[in-house]
């Protein structure tokens, strides 16, 4: 069993928000070793990982898809927990059900042979042509996950050590220079696989036919080490990880936003929290990187070229208690536009949402019985969305939540809108305003380019002694999986 030496090391450090980064963070310090304080502006952990309930319905407000569990699991077997007494989840057969508008539906299992069956079934394509794809991805993932995203690419031992000069030389093979979506014409080119394929660009918020081909990795962190479901909702992860880390001895500040962080003769020295100094000898940021400088640096020069980057997609959501079960619907659903590039050209070009937008739908009582009254659903009903830029979110809503239910009854064939007894619908500018993410990015800065890798922020402050970063914000990126690795990342180089 750890136990934390904290006698023989007592340096403090201060955290600055709990988000699934920042209690990846202090976990990983406190098991080092070091006296973690966790300052969050919020009254519960967890940021974009949050819940709550309208009426008898349960929603997670933030993410839905669970990839990657090993990095939770990760945590607890590292602080010599078991942890099944903290946090349960079970492996999912089906990723998500695709509907088209010409009534093509495709079960996309998280198995790939099974899923190339049905492929096969459904669109006619040769299920060993999607397994050469699932092939290549995996080797994408093998030769790059290492290096983009369990290490800095801001440390020379990065970029020497023999593992990154082998999968430099393969650097061509990965598409690195075509698009996502190039990428899929050339090897998928069935249309529906192609559109299907091009989605994972949404999982780091991007347009597919701007992001590198590289990223078509993102499928295999689905379909080959599969999909999971938290027992008790995606919100179990960041409450179980909180009481992993008070048990371990973190301290927590809720309600305790901090307003500045204190420096003397550039180095980190502490925060200032409600007007209160608090010293430190190290600072953690997990809020959004852009905000810390804007906000809590405000004498030090910021490092414009990164904080001006393109920032990815936002996401426009309506939380309905829809008070009837659909069969035909799973865990995860789309219901794809059939202007896709026009849907993304609008998001990142124009600012705005087209009348055809992609529908995401989650509905986690498929699961968790409880979420929902008997007879009832819980569905999570996201639409890709602009960043927050001064939009009236009140006519944007009112409009998509039109386009929304006529798609819906077209394809579902039924009448939504009678169903809807709960509602409740967050907008961009509430994402920014509610987790303090600059435009209400979800996944930090868009992987719009080839070089989006390399202008993320590093973990470190290259200007400011003793003052790091983790989170989506920063690198290696957004999602919850590389959020936990951020953590990991910051607390390995502190
Ligand atoms: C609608 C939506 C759907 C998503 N879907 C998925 C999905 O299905 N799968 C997936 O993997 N990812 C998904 N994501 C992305 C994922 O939620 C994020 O990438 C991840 O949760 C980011 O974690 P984080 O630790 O970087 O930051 P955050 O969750 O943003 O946490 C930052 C924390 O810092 C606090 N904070 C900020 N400033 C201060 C301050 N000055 N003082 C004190 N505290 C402060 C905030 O209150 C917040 O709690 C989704 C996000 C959203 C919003």
């Amino acid at each position: 069993m750890f136990e934390p030496s904290i006698e023989n090391n007592p340096m403090k450090i201060a955290i600055i928000g709990s988000g699934i980064a920042g209690l990846s963070a202090s976990i990983r310090l406190r098991l080092k070793g070091y006296e973690v304080d966790v300052y969050e502006a919020n009254e519960y952990p967890g940021g974009k990982l949050h819940a709550f309930s309208l009426g008898k319905y349960r929603f997670d407000g933030g993410p839905s898809l669970f990839t990657m569990p090993q990095y939770v699991e990760e945590l607890f077997e590292q602080s010599g927990k078991v942890t099944e007494h903290y946090f349960n989840f079970e492996k999912v057969d089906e990723a998500c059900t695709y509907f088209w508008e010409d009534k093509t539906v495709l079960s996309a299992k998280s198995d790939p042979q099974n899923f190339a069956n049905e492929a096969a079934r459904v669109l006619n394509y040769p299920a060993s042509e999607l397994m050469d794809y699932f092939d290549h991805i995996k080797n994408i993932y093998d030769h790059s996950a290492s290096i983009f995203l369990e290490k800095s690419l801001h440390k020379s031992n990065t970029w020497l050590s023999k593992e990154t000069l082998t999968a430099l030389l393969k650097i061509r093979q990965y598409d690195l220079f075509k698009s996502m979506h190039h990428a899929n014409m050339i090897r998928l080119g069935e249309p529906h696989l192609v559109q299907l394929f091009d989605r994972f660009a949404t999982y780091n918020g991007s347009h597919p036919h701007k992001a590198p081909g590289i990223l078509n990795v993102i499928p295999w962190l689905e379909h080959g080490f599969g999909t999971f479901f938290p027992k008790g909702g995606m919100e179990q992860i960041p409450k179980s990880l909180h009481r992993l880390a008070e048990e371990l001895g973190v301290q927590f500040h809720f309600n305790s936003r901090v307003d500045q962080i204190i420096l003397q003769n550039k180095k980190a020295i502490g925060v200032s929290v409600n007007g209160q100094e608090i010293l430190a000898e190290k600072v953690v940021s997990n809020m959004d990187v852009f905000y810390t400088y804007r906000k809590l640096l405000l004498k030090s020069k910021a490092p414009e070229k990164i904080l001006n980057q393109e920032r990815s997609s936002s996401a426009l959501v309506f939380y309905w208690g829809i008070k009837k079960e659909f069969k035909n619907l799973g865990l995860h659903n789309i219901l794809f536009s059939e202007r896709y590039k026009a849907e993304f050209d609008s998001i990142f070009n124009e600012g705005d949402i087209i009348d055809d937008p992609t529908v995401y739908i989650n509905i986690s009582n498929k699961l968790e019985k409880g979420d929902a009254p008997d007879g009832c659903e819980n569905w999570f009903v996201m639409v890709n969305a602009p960043n927050h830029k001064n939009q009236d979110w009140n006519e944007i809503s009112q409009r998509v939540k039109k386009a929304v239910i006529k798609k819906l009854n077209r394809i579902l064939n039924t009448d939504i809108e009678p169903l809807i007894e709960e509602e409740k619908i967050w907008t961009p500018q509430g994402i920014e305003e509610d987790t303090l993410s600059h435009q209400g990015a979800l996944y930090g800065n868009a992987s719009n380019s080839q070089f989006a890798a390399f202008l993320r922020h590093p973990n470190f402050s290259s200007s400011i002694d003793n003052l790091f970063f983790c989170g989506g914000s920063v690198h290696p990126g957004g999602g919850i999986p590389l959020a936990l690795l951020s953590g990991k990342i910051t607390s390995e180089m502190i």
